[in-house]
């Protein structure tokens, strides 16, 4: 099957919202082995509304649209779609009654446009709006793309509308659309997600590619996100339990190439496996910031029950202050300087012996765009490790070297090489 994705939205061509819509769900009709061919965006505009529809059903099976549902003068995805699908708006009363319940649960006033939301197709497939009021819907039209004349009799096309705000579109795709698009391409689908660390995706995808040519069922697919990368494995086979087998095994192929670089085969984040490694084990641990600021402590307590083992994480970012705070010594800045391996040890140890922790982690770095030196560029990190006793009682260092000046993802990769350098020692 072929589909295209069509946002609606002037505000989408302005620049005004990022178009996450369509990134999520391209990878969600990959992932179910749907092809799509053509992402789209439209203004607020009835005509070339249906035009860009017409254009989309040119060659594909499906299009999906996101946004123009609401109830207000410039949402009219439902009325064009139905004009473009050969359809009418008729009064859906379940959707009338789900609405005016919906309207009671929020204590908000039901409106002539609310009523207006249960003007759907009449001959559509209805998709309940669990986390707002505006319902979405696929609806059908015999093939009228370009193959008409070889097209079979029975083949359809359809047209799916969800909502715009990502939060309302994703839970209606998942609960809603998904099973209807597992019912027309005859198959259910399991997915993971393998998320890697320290390798780039065009080095990740060489090492695959062993695994990745020739593939059709599972799917591999790499990403890059976030100073990390991830793996998804998909498949879709009859039963759910036939492709669960087949991604799990497909897994540990993935493990064999690039296993040394996995920190999660279930699609988890790195502050979230580290975490759940430290409370499982009891590990108390504390941390020492500099250029991060907090972002290391901050990722940490975003973890529901971490303060069974976290205790602090102290931000020291002035010479005084690491002096003052963790015991840094005076020479070891004059003579190495603040982001160096020794300033970075004693910041950890410092920290570890403060909080009496079996874990202490520092980070110092230069995080740009300015600031750097020929000796010690932008991008230059040092995390340092300490473990106590209970971990083996060592020190030890890494050094980042990224010569990047872009200080947020500079920030961010050091993070995460703290929680890397966390995983892979303990
Ligand atoms: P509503 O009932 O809220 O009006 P709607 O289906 O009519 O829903 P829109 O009015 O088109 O949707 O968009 C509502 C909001 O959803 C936008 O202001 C924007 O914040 C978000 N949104 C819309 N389209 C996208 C998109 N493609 N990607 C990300 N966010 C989007």
């Amino acid at each position: 099957m072929k589909a295209a994705i069509l946002t609606v939205g002037t505000e989408i061509l302005f620049g005004e919202i990022t178009n996450t819509n369509t990134v999520y769900l391209s990878r969600r009709l990959n992932d179910i082995g749907i092809d799509v061919m053509y992402h789209y965006t439209v203004g607020d505009n009835p005509q070339r509304l249906a035009e860009m529809i017409e254009t989309s059903l040119r060659d594909c099976d499906i299009v999906i649209t996101t946004g123009g549902l609401g109830p207000t003068q410039d949402d009219m995805t439902k009325e064009i779609a139905c004009q473009v699908m050969g359809d009418h708006l008729v009064m859906h009363d379940d959707i009338l009654e789900f609405i005016k319940n919906r309207m009671l649960s929020y204590k908000a006033v039901m409106t002539e446009n609310n009523v207006k939301q249960a003007l759907l197709p009449s001959r559509c497939r209805v998709f309940y709006n669990d986390a707002g009021t505006a319902p979405g819907f696929a609806l059908a039209r015999p093939w009228n793309g370009s193959e008409s004349d070889t097209a079979e009799a029975d083949r359809m096309q359809w047209i799916a509308c969800l909502p715009g705000p990502p939060k309302e579109m994703t839970r209606m795709f998942e609960r809603s659309a998904m099973p209807w698009l597992e019912e027309l391409t005859e198959g259910c689908l399991f997915y993971k997600e393998i998320r890697t660390f320290g390798i780039g995706e065009s080095d990740l995808e060489t090492k695959l590619l062993p695994v990745i040519n020739g593939q059709t069922d599972p799917t591999i697919a790499t990403y890059a996100k976030d100073g990390e990368c991830s793996v998804r494995v998909a498949s879709k086979r009859k039963t759910r339990e036939e492709a669960e087998t087949a991604v799990c095994e497909m897994i540990k192929r993935v493990e064999e190439y690039v296993g040394e670089f996995i920190y999660s085969t279930e699609g988890e984040d790195y502050p979230s496996v580290v975490g759940n490694k430290l409370m499982s084990s009891n590990l108390t641990i504390s941390a020492a910031e500099s250029c991060t600021g907090g972002l290391f402590g901050a990722a940490l307590t975003d973890i529901p029950g971490i303060s069974s083992v976290f205790d602090r994480s102290l931000v020291t970012y002035s010479n005084q202050a690491k002096v003052d705070e963790l015991g840094v010594r005076l020479e070891t800045l004059e003579k190495y300087g603040a982001v160096s391996e020794q300033t970075a040890l004693e910041m950890a140890e410092g920290v570890r012996q403060k909080a009496g922790t079996d874990i202490g982690i520092s980070v110092t770095g230069i995080a740009g765009p300015d600031g750097g030196t020929d000796e010690k560029p932008v991008g230059l990190v040092y995390i340092g490790l300490s473990l106590g006793e209970k971990c083996g009682g060592r020190c030890l260092c890494r050094k980042i070297d990224r010569r990047l000046k872009d200080r947020q993802r500079n920030r961010r990769h050091a993070v995460l090489s703290m929680f890397d350098m966390i995983y892979r020692n303990i």
